[in-house]
């Protein structure tokens, strides 16, 4: 039933700890899209959460669609993730030594993703690309680096530039305090542009260290490949001697049951060189990784030259909520995130459609966003071409009845295995109402 959810609920709690948050961290968070600026309003301050459904410090229930932008696949509190959870926190928190929870996670990740041999982890997706770029740029001796436009990889000086994510939330080119050394160094790209693509790599092709591509951008709001389009990043990175690096931080473990998204095969068939893994691999809790060939992996400190080492990488609580959530991604999971998915997005499409309200729904497997726009995205010169204030509306329509989605037009909507009959139809309930508010 949908009358549980408050439409007219209170926020006083939130927007107390917000004006208060602001006088001690910079615009009162720790990460800028939870701020709410694009889409205005109080951020609700979530001070629990269970399955598909978060509860703030007012009380109010909602249906969570943001799941920590991705890590929560399993939904909040699983039960198996809660007591792997508390079984290593029983046995200490770091070491700083080797521990076995490592070698487990590393184990399950290389033997879910077909062509991995060897992961190093990391803390954060952030580590995991930068790692990646610093190992292809050891392993070529060369410095350019090649990104497209929309994507994010984190907040990596190199990477920064046109990047999707909070960047496109905020209309931001880059970030002030990269310096031109750093950003001189990356060659920005439109997305699914084959053309411009082989021109870059005929003017610079010998100085490209890598190209590093989302495997399916889902920053920009969720643009696949055109059909062809990731076999010619590695046909044309091949021929120029430079590494392809699939960034596989939001659709590893998400968007397919094989863990992986790229075009699958071995690495003589297609495979990129290095992948990059974070969120649904560290189950919530920090944990990434980055990863390839035995003999590229090799390259990295302590056998070879490439530095890289992190106090907490590894650490034995993180990869035991990494395991265990692995371990429930099973093939019923994905079909369920399949069919929740798509019961969503075909009920938004309808809402919006009956209201008017110009949309387009694109998906990476089950993974999908709502542009605000018409007509398909191939680019992030379409994703931006959206009406973000009519996005803005129906976000807060959707939130006064209890549905929290991303506070961005440009970000996937995230569901979960737990996200049942019940969450589903308090979704689908709001969904004509927020419609209309958009129109
Ligand atoms: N790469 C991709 C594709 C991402 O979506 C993100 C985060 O959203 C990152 C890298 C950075 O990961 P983190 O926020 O854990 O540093």
């Amino acid at each position: 039933s949908t009358t549980s959810r408050s439409t007219s609920a209170s926020t006083a709690r939130s927007a107390a700890l917000m004006e208060h948050a602001r006088t001690v961290t910079p615009g009162g968070v720790n990460s800028p899209v939870r701020a709410f600026r694009a889409v205005g309003g109080t951020p609700r301050f979530i001070a629990s959460a269970q399955g598909p459904w978060l509860t703030d410090v007012d009380g109010n229930r909602y249906v969570d669609l943001i799941c920590s932008w991705g890590p929560m696949i399993l939904g909040h509190r699983h039960p198996d993730v809660l007591a792997a959870v508390g079984a290593a926190a029983e046995r200490g928190f770091s070491f700083g030594t080797p521990s076995e929870n490592e070698v487990a996670l590393a184990t399950e990740i290389v033997g879910r993703v077909e062509p991995l041999e060897q992961v190093r982890l990391v803390s954060s997706g952030t580590e995991a690309t930068m790692s990646a770029l610093r190992l292809a740029r050891g392993a070529t001796g060369r410095s350019k680096v090649v990104k497209f436009a929309g994507c994010y990889h984190g907040h990596v000086d190199a990477l920064l530039a046109s990047a999707g994510s909070g960047l496109a939330t905020f209309a931001l080119p880059g970030s002030a305090g990269v310096p031109a050394s750093s950003a001189g160094e990356t060659i920005v790209l439109p997305y699914n542009d084959v053309a411009a693509l082989e021109a870059a790599f005929a003017e610079h092709g010998e100085e490209i260290a890598c190209l590093i591509t989302e495997a399916s951008p889902g920053n920009m709001g969720v643009v696949p490949p055109a059909p062809g389009f990731t076999q010619a990043l590695r046909r044309i990175t091949r021929e120029h001697g430079a590494l392809l690096i699939s960034d596989e931080v939001m659709t590893g473990f998400r968007c397919s049951a094989s863990g992986w998204y790229g075009v699958e095969g071995p690495y003589d068939e297609g495979a990129p060189d290095l992948f990059t893994f974070g969120k649904v691999m560290g189950g919530g809790f920090p944990a990434a990784a980055f990863g390839g060939r035995a003999e590229l992996m090799g390259l990295l400190s302590p056998d070879g030259p490439v530095y890289q080492a992190g106090t907490l990488s590894g650490n034995p609580v993180a990869t035991a909520a990494g395991l265990a959530t692995l371990r429930g991604c099973t093939p019923q999971v994905y079909d369920h995130l399949d069919r929740v998915a798509h019961t969503i997005a075909d009920a938004a499409h309808d809402a919006l459609s009956a209201a008017g309200v110009p949309h387009t729904v694109q998906w990476a497997g089950s993974m999908f966003s709502v542009f605000f726009r018409e007509g398909e995205v191939r680019a992030y010169d379409d994703a931006k071409d959206q009406d973000t204030e009519a996005f803005s509306r129906f976000f807060q329509a959707m939130l006064d009845q209890g549905v929290h989605l991303p506070p961005s037009a440009f970000e996937a909507w995230f569901v979960s295995a737990s996200h049942d009959d019940e969450a589903v139809e308090a979704v689908l309930a709001a969904l004509p109402i927020a419609a209309r508010a958009a129109s």
